[in-house]
């Protein structure tokens, strides 16, 4: 079991490499002004973690001894939010930078903590010193500190070591850790596929035993973890590794129930490893797509794939489709604007395999999502639906031989949708 060192390994500036110029200007200034009004100020977490990797990482964390109220009037920009961790964000020339106040071990202070059946289920214990900040952090190689004082970094937790070796490790006893907040499983696959590293064997042991947990974990709280999971350029990887240790289900139970076919597996997987590398390239990735894969078998299921004579196909798969999601929903929320995304994305596979191909069939490519719905077609077809084949190569042609129409609706179907930042918060 890896435990908190009372007194951190202080790794001076000559003998680590993390630099001050890898940081955002914004971060680092948050982390100056702290520190001239007197406070202790900390870099920590993925911030000081990826850039020892040589990685761009994805936001900043700042610690302090300042309490929030302290944080809001030292910064002109600044809103305290989250009611189970209150956070300071502060923001400077367009970017954010979260700061938090030290938090302590809930058995140190008192007040602001709340356990549940061993679970946190508020934590704004403030701590007074960066040592008890350390305890709550997740693995070793999130608890290291980089001090604006004097530029050094603390290691309390053999971090360093598990920086170079590869391992994602739970800081103290795995089980109660995992069972103070269940998300924390969810994690240690995350950093493990995002990092390529392995997870020690005494941290991902209690896994399948505890997977049930995450049936505790608010579905909105699920569905960000869902979009880091898979929109952050290791889909595939977390996928095979969310299964592999009895995760998945948790998330996508009815998906989990459909993967002993061979169809819906492909397509999972091929969907996937599109998001991987649309990523890869810098394109844009929506969560509406992911989810209208990842959710298609189980539509499909209850859904006949044959013309039924006298059957509006339209209206019975509007019908599957909200049952579909609404199932889904007690286990990870679907904003609604995703969800409108999703149907829209799944009705137009009607609206694109009709028979008869005359003018009116053709307006279907004025349709906003025309180019996600022509795009599901494809990997629909590429993955193992044959019935499909000939309508994805129909409009695949369709679209070369007409190149203006398809620059039109990619316009339409790009602009309407920009990617948003998705960030969620700590225990
Ligand atoms: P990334 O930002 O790349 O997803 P990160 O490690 O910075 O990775 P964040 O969610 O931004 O992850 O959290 C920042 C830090 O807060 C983590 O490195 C970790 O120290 C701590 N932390 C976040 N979530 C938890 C949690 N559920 N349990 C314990 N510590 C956590
Ligand atoms: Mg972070």
């Amino acid at each position: 079991m890896q435990e908190i060192k009372n007194t951190p390994t202080r790794i001076p500036r000559s003998k680590h490499t993390f630099s001050r110029r890898n940081m955002s200007p914004a971060a680092l200034n948050v982390l100056y002004q702290l520190h001239k009004a007197g406070y202790q100020a900390f870099l920590v977490g993925g911030g000081v973690r990826d850039i020892l990797l040589g990685r761009i990482p994805k936001d900043f964390d700042v610690v302090t001894n300042a309490l929030p109220e302290q944080i809001r009037s030292l910064f002109r920009s600044c809103h305290l939010i989250g009611r189970r961790f209150v956070l300071a964000h502060v923001r400077l020339n367009k970017e954010i930078v979260e700061v938090a106040t030290f938090r302590a071990h809930h058995d140190k202070g008192s007040g602001g903590g709340m356990m549940e059946d061993g679970r946190i289920v508020r934590d704004n214990v403030y701590g007074s010193t960066v040592d008890d900040d350390a305890w709550r952090r997740d693995f070793t190689i999130n608890a290291l500190y980089y001090d604006i004082s004097d530029f050094s970094l603390l290691d309390y937790a053999e971090g360093m070591t598990d920086l170079r070796e590869g391992v994602i490790r739970l800081i103290g006893k795995p089980e109660q850790r995992y069972k103070e907040d269940p998300v924390r499983m969810l994690r240690a696959i995350r950093f493990a596929a995002k990092l390529n590293f392995t997870i020690a064997p005494s941290t991902i042991e209690p896994i399948p035993k505890l997977a049930d947990l995450l049936a505790d974990i608010p579905p909105a709280r699920l569905f960000e973890e869902v979009l880091k999971l898979f929109l952050s350029g290791h889909a595939v990887e977390s996928f095979v590794q969310l299964r592999q240790y009895g995760l998945f289900k948790q998330l996508f139970p009815y998906t989990e129930a459909c993967l002993d076919d061979p169809v819906s597996l492909a397509l999972i997987e091929q969907g996937l490893h599109i998001t991987d590398k649309r990523t890869a390239g810098n394109k844009p990735v929506t969560p509406a797509f992911l989810l209208a894969t990842l959710l298609w078998p189980v539509l499909s299921r209850s859904f006949p794939d044959q013309h039924v004579k006298g059957i509006n196909r339209q209206e019975m798969l509007l019908e599957a489709s909200q049952q579909t999601l609404a199932k889904q929903q007690k286990y990870v929320t679907i904003p609604r604007r995703i969800s409108v995304l999703i149907q829209e994305i799944w009705l137009l596979q009607v609206r694109l395999t009709r028979q008869r191909r005359g003018k009116r069939f053709l307006n279907v490519i004025e349709h906003p999502r025309f180019r996600a719905g022509y795009d599901f077609l494809v990997l629909r077809a590429n993955t193992g639906e044959e019935k499909m084949l000939e309508f994805s190569q129909w409009w695949t042609q369709y679209l070369t031989d007409n190149k203006s129409n398809q620059e039109l609706s990619q316009k339409t179907s790009s602009k309407k949708h920009p990617r948003r930042k998705q960030k969620s918060k700590q225990a």
